[in-house]
């Protein structure tokens, strides 16, 4: 385990094993310097549980980063649980999920991720508190994917102006991989804005809903990346883009929801050789953490919550900016400036 190549200084891991309820998880700690290390569970089959252990050290990694750019007083971790999970051991299971966060004090906060609802989330809130992403009360938090999504799209809109110069979307052609809770909150977005939408899903009934609500098109699953449009955007699962794939891409941004994008550095290398403008997944989708860790964290309202979503799109138009001037990818430039917070909170 200690030798495990997922290590990024992590500050400690708790495997979960509940006989009752069948419920195994990993839970990871990667910091907490700026604040309780918070970010969301997914429920996933994973082949083993070392696969589960490296989802969950690059998952609460990069949630470090993330809130650190962001800049909430949040440090970072995930957890993640061995799927399958039967239908009726379901309520129980998150019960037993709340009670191990319960058992860290704290340390780790939880939210919803893929895989879990805010069913799931509610239930884990009957056994803590250091849950999120559950009530809007006052209109702040719950189900974090609008929020995300409209992150996203102020993040769209930031890098259609610097690269495609568009002070607006009408007319934009953007390729939504993945139309789930965020992808397809985006879809609806972007088609209130005029974009022209392709999109590809595996589920083919929740595809034909966005297609028919948004008017955008069906395109095969091994298309969508590749598609002949200005912005692609990932929003399925992570690892999307290969070094292959990114030799492919006909778009010239590259700007998602789904965490961990490019599956290789390489991939992103090959995307500035060609010109394109990738936008680092943790800077563009953090709306989600803004608002459930305003909702953990208490004293925010609904216009405070939006306004720091919003700034997403300055962050990412100065990003991209500062990529250009240096001649450095984006997503190195935010990996240095999020090390740099965290490390500035360590040594305070
Ligand atoms: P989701 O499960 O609701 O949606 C994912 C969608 O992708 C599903 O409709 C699924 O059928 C589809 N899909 C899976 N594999 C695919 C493939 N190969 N090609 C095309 N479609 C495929 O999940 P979500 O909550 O919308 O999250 C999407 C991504 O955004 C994830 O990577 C997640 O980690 C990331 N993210 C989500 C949030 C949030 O607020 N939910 C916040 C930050 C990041």
């Amino acid at each position: 385990m200690f030798d495990h190549d997922g290590y990024r200084g992590h500050e400690g891991v708790t495997w979960i094993s509940d006989a009752a309820t069948g419920l195994k998880a990993v839970i990871a700690v990667h910091s907490s310097a700026l604040g309780p290390a918070m970010g969301g569970c997914r429920l996933w089959h994973y082949p083993s549980s070392s696969a589960a252990l490296t989802d969950a050290l690059r998952l609460s990694h990069g949630m470090s980063l993330k809130n650190a750019m962001a800049g909430l007083p949040l440090g970072g971790g995930k957890a993640v649980i061995l799927g399958p999970v039967a239908p009726e051991a379901r309520t129980a299971l998150f019960e037993a999920f709340g009670v191990a966060v319960d058992g860290l004090g704290g340390r780790y906060v939880t939210a919803e991720d893929v895989g879990v609802s805010v069913a799931d989330m509610a239930a884990a809130a009957r056994r803590t508190r250091h849950v999120s992403g559950v009530t809007a009360a006052g209109g702040v938090g719950g189900d974090p994917s609008p929020y995300t999504a409209r992150g996203v799209l102020r993040g769209i809109e930031a890098a259609a102006a610097r690269v495609l110069g568009r002070g607006d979307l009408d007319g934009v052609r953007v390729a939504v991989q993945g139309v789930g809770h965020v992808g397809g909150a985006l879809c609806r977005l972007l088609a209130g804005q005029g974009a022209q939408l392709v999109v590809a899903d595996t589920d083919r009934a929740r595809l034909d809903r966005i297609c028919d609500e948004t008017g955008a098109v069906p395109v095969a699953l091994d298309e969508v990346l590749e598609a002949d449009v200005d912005v692609v955007a990932p929003c399925a699962l992570g690892g999307a883009i290969t070094a292959e794939v990114a030799a492919g891409i006909r778009a010239r941004v590259v700007a998602g929801a789904a965490n961990n994008q490019l599956a290789e550095p390489a991939a992103g290398t090959v995307l500035r050789k060609r010109g394109i403008a990738y936008v680092p997944d943790y800077v563009i989708n953090a709306g989600g953490i803004i608002a459930v860790g305003a909702e953990y964290l208490g004293g925010g309202n609904e216009a405070s919550v939006m306004a720091d979503v919003d700034a997403i799109g300055p962050r990412i138009s100065d990003l991209l900016a500062r990529a250009d001037a240096e001649d450095t990818a984006p997503e190195i430039l935010a990996d240095r400036r999020a090390e740099e917070i965290i490390v500035a909170a360590r040594a305070a």
